[in-house]
């Protein structure tokens, strides 16, 4: 009899299902919208719902479903509590709670950015590892960290919060969403690279193709660098600069065997792929110079593959 597993990934915007067999094969996969309002009550019980549909098409019961596994935007504690998911909307949220007298099954929870490093170390680009430090460059810097094919989610559930490493010595005159003026993801995420970009055209009177873009995006940056604008080149460096420092400083301390750079600045591929690397050998602690650093594989859809990977 074959086995299957639900992975879902809990959005700010939309609940993405997937269907996957025990080998990790995406049979099916679905959306629905998120209800964030009332406080996100509603959340759960649209993916309930939608739950009972998967098991319907595709005759699925506690025999063959080995379980659901969840990646949540929050705070995650013993795979169950969810504390603080601000884009749904939740305050404090048991979510086996609320399964349990509805489904006789495995149901684990886990924070979104943990359940992608999941997902990437399964079957993704660092399936063939064991320990993998995933680093999502997006809006903000999310964090995955996998040490022996687990999870580290600490006492608190911000074990991978890397983002908000004080990497910085002098603050900056920006403020993060935590409160903190010396995170990593201030100059590590995609808004960071914009503005070490928005920083240094103000100081500098140089010539450059980005005084002609209006809103100047990573991407932008880095067509410059390609077409050897000095500017962008600076700017792209120092941006390297920090995103190494960060990559040496997590070495340090969970001396993985990969890095797994995702999110929208990971399109750069082998820019960032090899300036990163140039920096992070100059920086890092011997022992871990020779560690793998790599573009994810799986795109939007790792935080399904690594919740059902939970159950499994
Ligand atoms: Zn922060």
């Amino acid at each position: 009899m074959k086995k299957y597993a639900i992975g879902i990934d809990l959005g700010g915007r939309s609940i993405k299902f997937g269907l996957f067999t025990e080998d990790g094969e995406l049979v099916n996969k679905s959306t629905v919208n998120t209800r964030i309002d009332d406080g996100g009550k509603y959340i759960l019980s649209d993916a309930y719902d939608h739950i009972l549909k998967i098991m319907e098409k595709h005759d699925l019961n506690s025999t063959n479903l080995m379980g659901i596994g969840m990646g949540v935007p929050g705070s995650v504690t013993q795979q169950r509590y969810v504390n603080k998911a601000v884009n749904l909307g939740w305050d404090f949220v048991d979510i086996k709670e609320y399964f349990d007298d509805k489904l006789d099954l495995k149901i684990l929870v886990e924070n979104d950015a943990n359940v992608a490093a999941l997902g990437e170390a399964w079957v993704g680009v660092a399936k063939d590892y064991q320990s993998i430090v995933m680093v999502t460059l997006g809006t903000g810097v999310g964090g995955g960290i996998i040490v022996d094919g687990k999870i580290l989610s600490g006492k608190h559930g911000s074990g991978g919060e890397i983002g908000h490493m004080p990497l910085l010595k002098e603050p900056l005159s920006r403020t993060c969403g935590c409160g903190n003026n010396r995170c990593f993801e201030q100059v590590a995420s995609a808004t960071g690279i914009e503005n070490i970009a928005l920083d240094y055209l103000f100081e500098n009177e140089e010539d450059s193709i980005l005084r002609e873009v209006e809103n100047i995006t990573a991407k932008d940056i880095f067509d410059a660098f390609e077409k050897n604008d000095h500017a962008a080149m600076n700017i792209a460096d120092q941006y390297f600069s920090h995103l190494a420092r960060g990559l040496a400083i997590i070495a340090a301390v969970v001396d993985p065997e990969a890095f797994v750079l995702g999110g929208g600045v990971s399109n750069a591929g082998d820019l960032l792929l090899d300036n990163v690397r140039t920096y992070y050998e100059k920086y890092c602690f011997v022992n871990n110079r020779d560690v793998d650093i790599k573009i994810a594989a799986l795109g939007n859809d790792a935080g399904i593959y690594g919740a059902a990977k939970l159950v499994l």
